[in-house]
């Protein structure tokens, strides 16, 4: 998939691209390509981005550790705003802010958006957190320590993923 250049988007009569999926996506192992389509439309100062496409994955059972086939049907919208780089460093103090902001995409105006890059980042955050080959699955071990205690598999994620995740568990645990 082509980087979509800002500007040629903005000039495009219906200002949206339909971009036909049908490719397998680097890092992201799946059985069956991934097929489907993403919407790329420009909205002025931001872009309206969409993509319905589904795979085949391969996932291990959080509860039995059997490998197991999986339908990802991924049905995502973003919103990403269009905007220049903040010149400003980050301010000591106000780590959480910070780190939401981080979490909000935002592109220069003149740039690219790479329908790759971003169909790569919704399907990682399409695969299910929990991992069960079956919603009875009863696992190795069903007695002595029920499933919720374990810590589910560590999944290979980008940064960003990794200050979300920091981040939940501190709204979390207090
Ligand atoms: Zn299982």
């Amino acid at each position: 998939m082509e980087p979509l250049y800002l500007p040629q988007l903005a000039n495009r009569r219906d200002r949206t691209l339909e971009i036909v999926v049908d490719t397998t996506v680097a890092e992201f192992d799946t059985l069956t390509p991934v097929r489907g389509k993403i919407v790329v439309k420009h909205g002025g100062t931001y872009l309206d981005v969409s993509a319905q496409t589904e795979t085949i994955l391969t996932l291990k059972c959080d509860r039995c550790l059997q490998q197991y086939n999986h339908r990802l049907a991924l049905n995502a919208t973003e919103i990403i705003w269009l905007e220049a780089e903040d010149p400003e460093p980050p301010r000591a103090g106000v780590e959480i802010k910070n780190e939401l902001e981080e979490l909000v995409e935002s592109l220069p105006p003149d740039g690219h958006f790479q329908p790759d890059v971003w169909l790569y980042e919704q399907l990682c955050l399409a695969v299910p957190l929990r991992k069960l080959c079956n919603q009875d699955c009863a696992g190795i071990t069903p007695i002595e320590s029920p499933p919720e205690a374990q810590p589910s598999a560590p999944v290979k994620l980008d940064s960003r993923w990794g200050i979300l995740e920091g981040l939940k568990d501190r709204l979390e645990n207090g």
